[in-house]
């Protein structure tokens, strides 16, 4: 049997006991395989960022690999501590610094991602626009729980909208953090995944670990290979059943990343409401139901799968080629795909019928 790596997603902590329900059942089922004495695949599963996260090591088990999985959680609990949008964290204390027109002094490595968004976001049009925490909070996913609805006041999104803040408002000072607009309020959470996954490999390697996923609720970084054969991974439905709706196999190192509207959302008066907002509307953004992005840097593609899902079938290769994303794929909401002639090449569909493919060049 080819072992793949489930692309199951449930991020929203609302459904945390059925993530952790779930992990169980998949943890006695890797119980199960793992008795098979062939298998050189160490899987564990840890609870963390708000997810299930999925470590596969090739070919290293024992105390090294025991350890090796202890750093990977102190790095991601570390994560989900530092830049929780909501929860206390060095990211609200510094939010509430900047409401207060203060300047604030902040760690390291919080410069860095800062820093580091900030480039992507120029880089995307500020379609990736971590700065728009005020408009993520006034959607109401700013929650452990699915927002009830209904959707804010339109003029409400309106006024945050208008002369709306980006990353290029934000003064970044060593690490003095300051901005220019009254209205910046920060929000990682389509970032920090990729930024976690990526520290988490670090990891691994610092352990002398040079084949192993890791598998953040569907999002991944994969280094080295299955043995002598490439790691081969899934992408789940874009309409949410969770069912594999691609797959594809990885190079030596190389991140996978999708956005997904079916991740977070709320349903009001017939309608749906999902969590990636278009910051130049400041609605949930239409025609997309999910991006998948192939980089090297975690952090890059989660940033690219956002800033691609808010450009939408109609700006997918601008975008793509601002960002330098060579691989990508859109699924608009009729269940068309959009793809770069890169993607293309790399992806298989597991569904039938095949969908209709659009190959899209990334093109300014
Ligand atoms: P997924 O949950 O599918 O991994 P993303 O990586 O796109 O999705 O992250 C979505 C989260 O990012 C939202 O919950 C919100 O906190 C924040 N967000 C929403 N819209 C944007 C945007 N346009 N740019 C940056 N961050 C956003
Ligand atoms: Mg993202």
């Amino acid at each position: 049997m080819r072992p793949r790596t489930p692309a199951t997603r449930g991020r929203a902590p609302a459904r945390a006991a059925w993530a952790i329900a779930a992990a169980l059942l998949v943890a006695v089922l890797i119980a199960a395989c793992a008795s098979e004495p062939e298998d050189p695949v160490f899987r564990r599963q840890i609870f963390t960022l708000g997810t299930v996260v999925d470590i596969s090591l090739y070919d290293t088990e024992g105390p090294l690999a025991e350890e090796a999985i202890r750093a990977v959680e102190d790095v991601l609990n570390g994560i989900h501590r530092q830049w929780h949008a909501w929860e206390p964290s060095e990211l609200t204390r510094l939010n509430d610094a900047l409401a207060a027109g203060e300047t604030a002094q902040v760690t390291h490595d919080t410069a860095t991602v800062l820093r580091d968004a900030r480039a992507l976001a120029a880089a995307s049009g500020q379609l990736f626009n971590p700065a728009i925490g005020a408009l993520v909070h006034l959607w109401g996913f700013h929650s452990s729980e699915r927002p009830a609805g209904p959707p804010p006041d339109p003029e409400a999104v309106r006024a945050l909208v208008e002369d709306g803040p980006d990353m290029d408002d934000l003064v970044i000072d060593g690490r003095n953090i300051s901005s220019r607009h009254p209205g910046v309020r920060l929000d990682l959470g389509a970032f920090a995944k990729g930024w976690g996954v990526d520290l988490a490999v670090e990891a691994l390697r610092t352990h002398g670990i040079t084949s192993a996923i890791v598998n953040a609720g569907g999002d991944l970084r994969a280094i080295g290979s299955h043995g002598d054969r490439p790691w081969r991974i899934g992408v789940r439905d874009p309409g949410g059943s969770g069912a594999i709706f691609a797959s594809l196999e990885t190079r030596t190192d190389e991140s996978v990343f999708t956005s997904g509207g079916y991740e977070r959302f709320f349903e009001y008066g017939g309608r749906r409401y999902h969590h990636i907002l278009d910051p130049r509307d400041g609605y949930p953004a239409q025609h997309t139901l999910s991006v998948t992005v192939i980089r090297e840097k975690a952090a890059d593609a989660d940033a690219a799968a956002t800033a691609l899902f808010v450009a939408g079938p109609d700006e997918f290769g601008s975008v793509a080629a601002r960002m330098g994303v060579t691989h990508a794929m859109l699924v608009d909401a009729d269940m068309k795909v959009y793809i770069t002639p890169d993607m293309a090449e790399r992806v298989r569909f597991e569904v039938m019928p095949v969908p209709e493919v659009v190959l899209v060049e990334p093109a300014p």
